[in-house]
């Protein structure tokens, strides 16, 4: 090249320097230059306040040096772009890849550019484009992968490839747990550790972080057998922390390109490997796909039907009724599919489809308006009569849905009492707040909230209070065990307690038999429901067996319910050696005060306390401590000192039993359960509750 030549290169590069420096103004992008025979980055703005850049002083950096701020895993992919650029096979530079800053963070940048040739047609220099800002909201903030958003669109881009390779799915088990356990903190620190074993093993950009506990990775391999050594080896890194699933699909399907199959099918897989018992990896078999394939299909016949105003919807009801005396006090209506090609449709087949697809939103209103205007006419010869209609926490996020569903039970003309809403345990904690605002509106408004299938999602006590929920449906999953699981047969008696303590109502689902119902009605719970009453019958059936006392029907359920009088003596004797119990649920508060010193005693007891107590004056607090300690059954009094003594140093619940003599009824048995609180007047402080579980009258809180 002659000294001209270059002379007028240099010329030409001045100017666009000159240019870009007034452009850079304008722009919170870097603008750059690459000189490609110098091997010389100029950057405008001021990129060296993030990125360690002219650090050296001068104010380019060469290709090497600039290497010093990028991803090492990336750095194949862009030297591979650069050097057809340099050879002059390629005109435009675009690409996203990583930079790291200075405190150490990968950041994504986008980065565009384009080749000037000289006068010999040969690339000279590069112009071009930088943003770190650009693809921010295309990656996790916390792994800084890509995420949910930009795996999406890469698979609608067909970005992964066009067929072949597996693409997979991998959490970290019992994420939640950890979480608690050790503080989410610790669970980040899980998940950086992941996304790290997964960038080392598989090195590839095609990794995304798309939901908290959730990464999706594309695989090139050939076999199951090579994806399997892959999860293996993540499996091995983090072995000391955590146990990790995977749901795999292979890229081998048409339909993958449409919509997002890809990532439903792989949910659908993880889910199966959790299912499997965790710490697993599942592979997206034949039949799945035909599972999926006739989904789609279902799901095809239902978009018609919600155009034709629901055509083919039907709702079913299934009786709830009170413990103890078994008379009728509510339904809960549960949504039936008609189909024209499969026949009936039961909701596990189509409620999923209905809230993936959304349309849960207006075949939801039809449910309610139907089951209201149902709960109106039955009222006529049932004036108490309630209604139960289940909501997905997707329905719950429709806009306004607080007021629309006030508009749909004016409309239907009913008080709010006559309406229960249940919604599922599953609600994050994250969305507390937002779904209690909705409950405060209904509830203001009469509305009542049930706490659907508890005991099978994360929803422990202190949650439930933030709730403020009116009724607890206990899962059948824990009915069914009750008799023989003494797990289930606890957790349902301290669910139960806890709920009497804060008058919440109990629904025990699923029950089946008497021996379920025997083993229930000794824990008092209010409400019973199952096939044991009946299954979800059609509207007619309904009327006839319960609503309407004509029939025929109504009356061989009223004898339904004498046979299950006559076995309820036989439960008492075979479950409970008492013979009288009944339910008496009122739950009393005390606190007791202890000088040690002084050997005094204070008992304050709460209204509740007293009535049970049959206190029959105001007495004085040591009073009331003498008055009920006396009255401890003389062979139980050491039991019960210590079992005081243990919840004075053991600082956490103790639970007792004892037979009091009680004034009016004589002697009863007492379930009572305290712990030791902070002192109070240099005495120590015990609170607790004092429960009758047998007693002679039958009072129910309903
Ligand atoms: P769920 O709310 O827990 O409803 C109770 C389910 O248990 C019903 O199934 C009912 O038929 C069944 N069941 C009742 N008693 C017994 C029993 O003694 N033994 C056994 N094995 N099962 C019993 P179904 O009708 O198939 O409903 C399944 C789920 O579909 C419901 O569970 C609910 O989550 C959902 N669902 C039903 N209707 C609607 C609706 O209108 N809207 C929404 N969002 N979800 C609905
Ligand atoms: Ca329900
Ligand atoms: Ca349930």
């Amino acid at each position: 090249m002659g000294f001209d030549e270059q002379m007028k290169k240099d010329t030409r590069i001045e100017n666009y320097l000159h240019v870009l420096e007034i452009l850079s103004q304008s722009t919170d992008d870097y603008l750059f230059l690459w000189d490609i025979d110098r091997d010389e980055n100029w950057f405008f703005g001021a990129v060296d306040i993030e990125y360690a850049l002219r650090d050296k002083g001068k104010p380019t950096n060469t290709t090497a040096e600039m290497e010093e701020i990028i991803y090492p895993a990336d750095l194949d992919l862009l030297h591979e772009d650069l050097q057809e650029i340099a050879k002059g096979t390629k005109m435009i530079h675009n690409m996203n890849y990583r930079w790291v800053n200075r405190q150490g963070e990968a950041v994504w940048i986008s980065c565009r550019g384009k080749v000037i040739l000289d006068a010999e047609g040969k690339p000279f220099v590069m112009i071009g484009r930088v943003s770190d800002t650009a693809l921010r909201y295309l990656y996790n903030p916390l792994t800084r992968l890509y995420n949910k958003t930009k795996m999406l669109s890469d698979i609608q881009e067909n970005m992964l490839v066009d067929e072949g390779g597996y693409f997979m799915l991998v959490d970290v088990d019992d994420l939640g747990d950890i979480n608690l356990k050790h503080g989410r903190k610790y669970g980040d620190e899980i998940l950086k550790s992941l996304a790290k074993a997964l960038e080392e093993i598989v090195q590839s950009q095609k990794i995304y972080h798309i939901e908290h506990n959730c990464f999706a990775v594309y695989l090139d391999a050939e076999t199951e057998q090579e994806v399997c050594t892959v999860y293996n080896s993540i499996q091995a890194i983090l072995a000391e922390k955590c146990t990790i699933s995977a749901g795999v699909v292979p890229n081998n399907n048409d339909m993958f390109k449409e919509k997002n199959y890809l990532y439903d099918c792989a949910d659908q897989t993880l889910r199966k490997a959790k299912n499997n018992g965790k710490s697993t990896i599942a592979f997206f078999s034949e039949t799945d796909l035909k599972q999926k394939i006739s989904a789609m299909e279902l799901l095809g016949e239902i978009q018609e039907s919600v155009k034709n105003g629901c055509e083919g919807f039907y709702l079913c009801y299934q009786p709830q009724v009170k413990a103890g005396n078994y008379r009728l006090y509510a339904a809960e209506a549960l949504l039936r599919y008609n189909s024209k090609t499969r026949g009936r449709v039961f909701p596990d087949a189509f409620i999923p489809l209905l809230e993936e697809s959304k349309l849960i939103m207006p075949v939801g209103r039809w449910v309610l308006e139907t089951a209201l205007m149902q709960c109106r006419y039955w009222r006529e010869s049932c004036p108490t009569f309630r209604i139960s209609v289940n909501f997905s926490t997707i329905q719950l996020r429709e806009k306004d849905i607080d007021q629309k569903v006030l508009e749909i039970l004016e409309k239907a003309d009913l008080p709010g009492n006559a309406l229960t809403i249940e919604i599922t345990e599953s609600i994050q904690m994250q969305e507390l707040q937002y779904f209690s605002n909705i409950f405060k509106v209904w509830r203001a408004a009469g509305i009542e909230i049930s706490l659907d299938d508890f005991g099978t999602g994360y929803a422990n006590m202190g949650y439930l209070k933030q709730l403020e929920v009116d009724e607890i449906k206990i899962d059948r999953m824990f009915v069914k065990g009750i008799r023989e699981a003494t797990y289930n047969y606890k957790l349902v008696n301290n669910i139960i307690d806890f709920a009497k303590m804060n008058t919440l109502r109990i629904c025990c689902e699923g029950v089946e038999d008497v021996s379920e119902l025997a083993v229930l009605e000794g824990l008092s719970p209010n409400l019973l429901q199952g096939y044991l009453f009946d299954k979800p019958c059609e509207k007619e059936d309904f009327e006839r067996f319960y609503i309407n006392k004509e029939s025929m029907e109504y009356q061989e359920h009223m004898d339904f319910v004498q046979e299950l009088y006559q076995y309820k003596e036989k439960m008492r004797v075979i479950y409970f050696d008492a013979k009288d119990i009944l339910r008496n649920t009122d739950v009393g508060l005390w606190l007791i005060r202890i000088h040690e010193k002084e050997q005094r005693f204070e008992m304050h007891a709460d209204d509740t306390m007293e009535r049970i107590m049959a206190v029959d004056k105001k007495y004085t607090p040591e009073e009331c401590y003498n008055f009920w300690h006396d009255r401890i059954k003389q062979d139980y009094v050491e039991y019960v000192h210590k079992n005081v003594n243990r919840m004075i140093e053991a600082g956490k619940v103790v639970q007792l039993q004892y037979p009091w003599i009680h004034p009016g009824l004589g002697e009863v048995i007492v379930r009572c359960s305290g712990r030791r609180v902070e002192d109070s007047d240099g005495m120590i402080t015990l609170e607790g509750y004092h429960r009758i579980i047998s007693d002679i009258e039958e009072t129910s809180i309903l």
